[in-house]
């Protein structure tokens, strides 16, 4: 995939967001309605001709193995989101059939962030485990129709004997088992008198299908581990295709919405599901499945495995170092729930692959954290500005408003005196062309109060400028008459040194420096010219259930791109009125961007805030 296609993508996401009475069209292609998506037009119809009597039930079915990412984000807004536009139900189902490496800190971590994003599943919290004695029964009863046989030929034979593309399948010479001797042998598996992969069960469907999924796939496995919640109850395992198609349909769901590469399962599915219904096993009418494209995101991986490598080779601070693009992370980092809504709802639902550029979720956050966030000042590169006509030991109080556009959320005292802290980069000695700020000689405004004169500076022994010097105009007071007699080109912001709090301030930035991190062509470094940028490769063709570590084995290691200004941790002074912020309060730091009081270190008396993101892209 060139990185055309991830511009295009990028553009159609864009293109969303600027108009968004119309967004959610499937990124690329318009939906058949304003704001809708292929999906939620099969909904409108299924509900039209009364397929599930107008019931809608969904269902978010994480494995508890990690930590939610953002491409999981994009699944909860849409499985919740499409249930609740609809008057109906979204469960979370953990699909926990893999006890090797399952935990219940995963499962609380992962209901705790789906509930952060807003949602809730009321009495609908499922375990793919809560099945097993049902599943078991199903198991069985496909053995007794003819329909399952155990296997005993070893995992080398099986994939030896699974066929390709082109070329069908052999038949398994336990084939042909009776279904006495099979019954005999699945609960002898189950009662635990065989080592791990002696048997599998498997499927008895169509060892010539093109489909690889229908050639008698394992629906269950030998497995002596111990459960997260069924402890040692079970030594065999259902295997995903098998269960997650009759958790659908015991659960009643209507609409099993997965990504793309469960396409070519989809067969399966059904399959499993019909013969069930058939022999009267399940209930009518079945739930169906529909695959969207997952969550490409340029500037982060989004492979379980990479995160985890992340975490465990101590790259990052952990699950929920606000770098990473986990919903841990993103809540420490300061983004907020509505900036991922408003972010799926720009990027939309459809059925291609394609890559969505880091700023549309950027945007997004700015966008919502715009319209929430209180401005507040803080400088965070400080030299000393002394105002030196302005009285000694003389105080004013400014009264800058909460929020430009929210008069009702008031102002807040912000004390101003002779000697005020301003940002290092808001003087300059021999100003650029096109440098409004502080220069000798020439005047700004300090927002919210005087113009001032700049009238000198100072150096300490190192040569860096320490002090600047100023004059004010007593008459030119924000918000008296007359104080826009005079214009001035540049604003800027200060605190007063004898009230401004020390604060610790960790700027955040992009987790990887490229946007294809690990690729052959990973794309141009921020500031650096180099055309090519092209996705990794195979990344679309992930086998379900599995990681990409196959995929991406040809490519350079991604670790490579980590981007090493993407944490950078100042002290810095904020206003004083941040001493009462309370951990997880958000902000607009003014001329900076937006920041977060940080969920664990910041307390009374010991400030911390993480920067989300920048006023303004610098990347692009
Ligand atoms: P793995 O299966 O490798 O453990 P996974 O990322 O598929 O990892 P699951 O816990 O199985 O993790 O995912 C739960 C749900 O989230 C699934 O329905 C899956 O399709 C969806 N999902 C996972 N990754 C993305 C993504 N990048 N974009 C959209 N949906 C995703
Ligand atoms: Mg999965």
């Amino acid at each position: 995939m060139p990185v055309v296609h991830e511009q295009n993508a990028v553009r159609a996401a864009v293109q969303n967001a600027e108009a968004p009475a119309r967004t959610a069209g499937n990124a690329g292609a318009a939906g058949p309605t304003a704001g809708s998506n292929f999906l939620r037009a099969i909904i409108a119809d299924d509900n039209r001709v009364g397929k599930y009597d107008g019931r809608v039930v969904t269902r978010f079915p994480p494995e508890p193995n990690g930590y939610l990412h953002y491409g999981h984000a994009k699944s909860i807004v849409l499985n919740f989101g499409l249930a609740a536009e609809n008057g109906g139900t979204c469960h979370l189902r953990f699909d926990d059939t893999n006890p090797l490496k399952e935990d219940v800190e995963f499962e609380d971590a992962i209901a705790a962030s789906v509930r952060w994003l807003g949602y809730d599943w009321g009495p609908h919290r499922y375990h793919a485990s809560d099945y097993y004695d049902t599943l078991y029964r199903y198991a069985e009863w496909f053995i007794e129709q003819g329909l399952a046989y155990v296997d005993s030929q070893t995992p080398a034979e099986m994939r030896a004997t699974r066929g390709t593309l082109t070329e069908a399948g052999i038949a398994s010479p336990y084939r042909d088992r009776s279904v006495a001797e099979n019954l005999d042998l699945f609960r002898r598996m189950k009662a635990g008198e065989f080592p791990d992969g002696a048997h599998v069960l498997r499927l008895r469907i169509d060892m010539a299908s093109p489909n690889v999924n229908l050639r008698d796939p394992a629906i269950y496995r030998i497995r002596h581990a111990r459960h997260h919640r069924t402890g040692d109850t079970w030594c065999i395992y259902p295997l995903y295709d098998y269960t997650h198609c009759i958790s659908d349909a015991l659960e009643r769901i209507t609409h099993s919405i997965c990504t793309l590469e469960f396409q070519d399962h989809r067969p399966l599915y059904d399959w499993v599901i019909e013969r069930l219904a058939e022999g009267g096993q399940l209930a009518r009418p079945l739930p169906q499945q529909y695959e969207f494209a997952r969550l490409n995101l340029t500037y982060v991986v989004l492979s379980k495995r990479k995160l985890i490598e992340l975490v465990e080779g101590g790259h990052v601070d952990g699950w929920d170092d606000p770098r990473m693009p986990t919903l841990v992370g993103a809540r420490r980092r300061g983004f907020t729930p509505e900036g991922f809504r408003l972010f799926a709802e720009r990027i939309g639902v459809s059925k291609s692959d394609s890559w969505i550029d880091m700023s549309v979720l950027e945007d997004a956050m700015r966008d919502d954290l715009n319209a929430r966030a209180p401005r507040r000042v803080a400088v965070l590169d400080p030299i000393r500005l002394v105002i030196d006509n302005y009285p000694e030991g003389r105080r004013e109080t400014m009264e800058p408003p909460n929020h430009p556009q929210h008069p009702e959320w008031g102002r807040r005292a912000m004390p101003f005196a002779r000697e005020l802290w301003i940002e290092r980069d808001d003087f300059a000695e021999a100003p650029p062309k096109g440098f409004f700020r502080l220069t000798p000689g020439a005047e700004v405004r300090l927002r919210y109060a005087y113009i001032v004169r700049c009238t000198g500076f100072e150096r300490d022994a190192d040569g860096r400028v320490s002090v600047v010097h100023c004059t004010y105009d007593e008459d030119t007071r924000s918000g008296t008459p007359g104080a826009d007699a005079r214009k001035v080109k540049g604003n800027i912001h200060w605190l007063s040194v004898a009230d401004a709090l020390r604060a610790e301030v960790r700027l955040y930035d992009r987790l990887f420096r490229v946007p294809f991190p690990g690729a052959r062509t990973p794309g141009a470094v921020r500031g650096e010219t180099s055309g090519a940028a092209e996705p990794p490769a195979g990344h679309a063709v992930v086998i379900a259930g599995e990681d990409d570590a196959e995929a991406d084995a040809a490519e350079r290691s991604y670790l490579d791109d980590l981007n090493p200004a993407g944490k950078r941790v100042i002290t810095a002074y904020v206003e004083p009125s941040l001493a009462s912020a309370a951990p997880e309060e958000r902000f607009q730091f003014e001329r900076h961007g937006y920041f977060v009081a940080d969920l664990v270190d910041h307390a009374p008396g010991r400030p911390v805030f993480n920067r989300a993101v920048t006023l303004k892209d610098s990347w692009k």
